[in-house]
């Protein structure tokens, strides 16, 4: 073991080339962050800088983990979604930027200051997280069918110090009676044939989080359909979904009888979320 290669230049170079993928050198120096509790400038500003051996030896463990496909998200244990730090791990689907859409779309809608919310399969409880920390009023219940998902969910809720309810029930099935102002969704929304899901991070996040049957509408179907017995007169059903599905969730939309039906694109100019209105 020679001293310079435990500068943390040479070991970003080395992780960088079996890394491989994406974004290589972003991946090794987020990783290499976590083990040595430096920022990334500083691995600039001071390459030259020695970790110790014992710190080489962990980074080297994350990184033929991230070679071999694991998500930097289940390395580090934590992914930021709307700028706020959550705790992520292989229950759930990791927050996706995309998503930050339907957050967008949410605190777009012209609803009161002490609105009722309800985010449908939380997961980390990213959607319900983001909205309660930007609307201090508004009474949130997030759900996820899976308990580890609520588990992780109430502790990001915790720990982030931020008023949502989490209940375990799949879609509207174990929900307390009552309507809402607006009913948000990420759910599983891709084919069960669809290639992507041999294809990088997707490998490692649960199936019941990402399929849904042969056209990925299945959960789609279910959540449109029950929503206008859970919608106030004037509430929102905002739901995300593939790049090729908005035709069909508008249709769905439509045949529950919702109206104001409008399909967003993401960031990537791509159709990712419809919205509608049940009828005042
Ligand atoms: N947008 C995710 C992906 O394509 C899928 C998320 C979902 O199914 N809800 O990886």
């Amino acid at each position: 073991m020679s001293e310079p290669s435990l500068t943390c230049d040479s070991l970003l170079r080395k992780a960088t080339i079996s890394i491989a993928g994406e974004s290589p050198r972003l991946d090794a120096e987020l990783l290499l962050g976590q083990v040595t509790g430096l920022s990334r400038t500083s691995f600039r500003a001071w390459p030259e800088r020695q970790v110790t051996a014992t710190e080489a030896r962990r980074f080297e463990a994350l990184v033929q983990l991230r070679a071999i496909g694991h998500p930097v998200a289940h390395l580090l244990g934590e992914q930021e979604f709307w700028s706020l730090p959550l705790k992520v791990n292989a229950s759930t689907l990791i927050p996706r930027p995309d998503t930050e859409c339907l957050v967008e779309a949410v605190l777009g809608l012209a609803v009161t200051d002490t609105a009722r919310v309800l985010d449908l399969g939380t997961g980390t409880g990213a959607i319900a997280l983001a909205l309660a920390n930007e609307r201090r009023g508004w009474q949130i219940l997030a759900c996820d069918a899976e308990a580890s998902a609520v588990e992780l969910a109430t502790d990001n809720a915790l720990r982030l110090n931020l008023p949502v309810t989490l209940v375990l029930s799949e879609w509207f099935d174990q929900l307390p009676a009552g309507r809402f102002d607006v009913i948000v969704s990420n759910p599983p929304y891709i084919a069960s044939d669809d290639h992507h899901l041999g294809e990088g991070d997707v490998r490692f996040e649960p199936a019941s989080a990402l399929i849904s049957g042969e056209e990925g509408l299945d959960d789609i179907r279910v959540i449109v359909a029950a929503s206008p017995t859970w919608l106030n007169a004037g509430g929102w059903l905002v739901i995300e979904h593939g790049y090729d599905q908005g035709d069909a969730v508008r249709r769905l939309f439509g045949q529950a009888g919702l109206v104001a039906v409008e399909t967003r694109r993401d960031y990537g100019d791509r159709d990712r979320l419809t919205l509608g209105q049940w009828p005042a």
